[in-house]
């Protein structure tokens, strides 16, 4: 049996306080203030009422224009590189093979959760349309626009899925139904699957049937916190926010129901202060019901009520990201791992030569997320340092190359005999 040694990882280098894991009491977020009533539910942005022009880039310079989805939605900066409508490369990707899609208002998102760039707090420094929003900046584009490229041809399009991301707000149920129609108009859900990343608060089960029945391929749930303590205290009343653990559970369930197995999931954030057994143990759980966990590095987002925060050590998520992957793929159970007293994995209970070969494919260690067209356990949503700086990755929007894999390695004190890595190596090759 292999055996990982936390108490030997690196002290002082990873996380707060020389720990190697974010524990709850340091994981606190700051308490929201009331923006003043002008700034209000895009008050700024409907007082000017000042009228979009086609593409609109995030710029705190000039006034937003007054952009309301289903006629306007806002897109990943990767898929707008992709897109071919705005400039720019990324390190180390040539794009991204999914397509995603954010309905967008004046009003913004009406929730506030404490480690979200659009949260409602933000109302004060930033109009909506200009938020980050996991580190990146969301250009928006008439939604027209975006189908008429892509509909030139679906078949040879870089993306190999599109999904749209609700927000919550009183009309994102109709507008989620609106946009999908107008994609479906033109481009077969065969050609180019489409997942919804849903609103629990705002939805009921006849919501999440008509989206199957419009061509929905895969429904997800941002549960985020991996706990009931953590969603409440990051998603719900702790930060004066409209969401409940019991609710998101609730359309978790109708998604297994009326997807089924396989097509359904939930996205959860590593590092806001579970243990990893507690994150380890819904992974298994969401397994159990015949869905997938889609995880994410916190990562401090400026602006938001947790910014102040440190992301998550290396050490805790990559242990994680393997855990997380052997259970979702290779048949692991949590029974079978071993964890210390602070719930940190010390054995995933598979002989060491199997899980170096499930190291060295590299998989388990990239973007999770719906799957595309290359395999059913990679993700076409690669998300693109959404979660991490280039210079110190955290999910890999690409497969890690021998570099990558030695850094990976080092970082989960599983380095084989005589290797070595260097902090900044896999920089240097690129
Ligand atoms: S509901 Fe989603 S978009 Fe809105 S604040 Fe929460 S995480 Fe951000």
């Amino acid at each position: 049996m292999s055996c990982l040694k936390p108490e030997n990882a690196t002290p002082g280098k990873t996380g707060p306080g020389g720990l190697d894991f974010n524990p709850f009491e340091v994981m606190e977020p700051r308490s929201p203030v009331l923006p003043p009533k002008e700034a209000r539910n895009g008050g700024r942005v409907k007082a000017a009422d000042a009228r979009p022009a086609g593409l609109y880039l995030p710029n705190n310079n000039i006034q937003t224009p007054n952009m309301t989805s289903p006629e306007y939605v806002q897109l990943s900066t990767a898929a707008a590189l992709t897109l071919g409508i705005m400039p720019g490369k990324m390190h180390r990707c040539g794009c991204t093979r999914c397509l995603n899609l954010l309905l967008t208002y004046p009003e913004g998102c009406r929730a506030n959760c404490a480690y979200c760039g659009l949260a409602r707090h933000r109302e004060a420094e930033r109009d909506y349309a200009d938020r980050n929003f996991i580190r990146v900046d969301w250009p928006s584009v008439p939604m027209d626009q975006i189908v008429d490229i892509v509909a030139q041809d679906p078949e040879n399009s870089p993306f190999h899925r599109m999904c749209i991301s609700m927000i919550t707000h009183p009309r994102s149920d109709d507008d989620t139904v609106t946009v999908l129609k107008n994609w479906t108009s033109k481009i077969d859900p065969a050609t180019i699957p489409i997942s919804i990343l849903s609103n629990p608060t705002t939805m009921g089960r006849a919501n999440v049937q008509e989206l199957r029945d419009l061509g929905a391929d895969i429904f997800t749930v941002a549960l985020d916190a991996a706990t009931p303590a953590l969603f409440d205290r990051t998603r719900g009343k702790g930060v004066q926010s409209p969401h409940t653990w019991k609710k998101y559970w609730e359309v978790l369930l109708d998604a297994r129901d009326i997807f089924g197995k396989e097509k359904f999931g939930a996205h959860i954030i590593v590092g806001m202060g579970e243990t990893e057994f507690e994150i380890l143990q819904l992974v298994e759980q969401l397994v159990e019901m015949g869905g997938h966990s889609h995880m994410f590095c916190f990562y401090p987002e400026k602006g938001s009520l947790m910014d102040h925060l440190p992301a998550t050590p290396r050490d805790q998520w990559r242990r994680v990201q393997l855990g997380r992957y052997l259970l979702d793929y290779c048949g692991a159970k949590v029974k079978h791992m071993k964890f210390d007293s602070e719930g940190r994995v010390i054995d995933f209970g598979l002989p060491r030569a199997e899980l170096d070969m499930i190291i060295d494919t590299g998989i388990a260690f990239r973007t999770s997320g719906c799957p595309g067209k290359f395999a059913e356990d990679i993700s076409a949503c690669d998300r693109p340092y959404g979660d991490s700086p280039p210079s110190d990755i955290a999910s890999y929007p690409f497969a890690p190359a021998d570099v990558d894999l030695r850094r990976i390695r080092a970082q989960l004190d599983m380095q084989k005999p005589g290797e070595t890595y260097e902090e900044g190596d896999d920089l240097e090759d690129y």
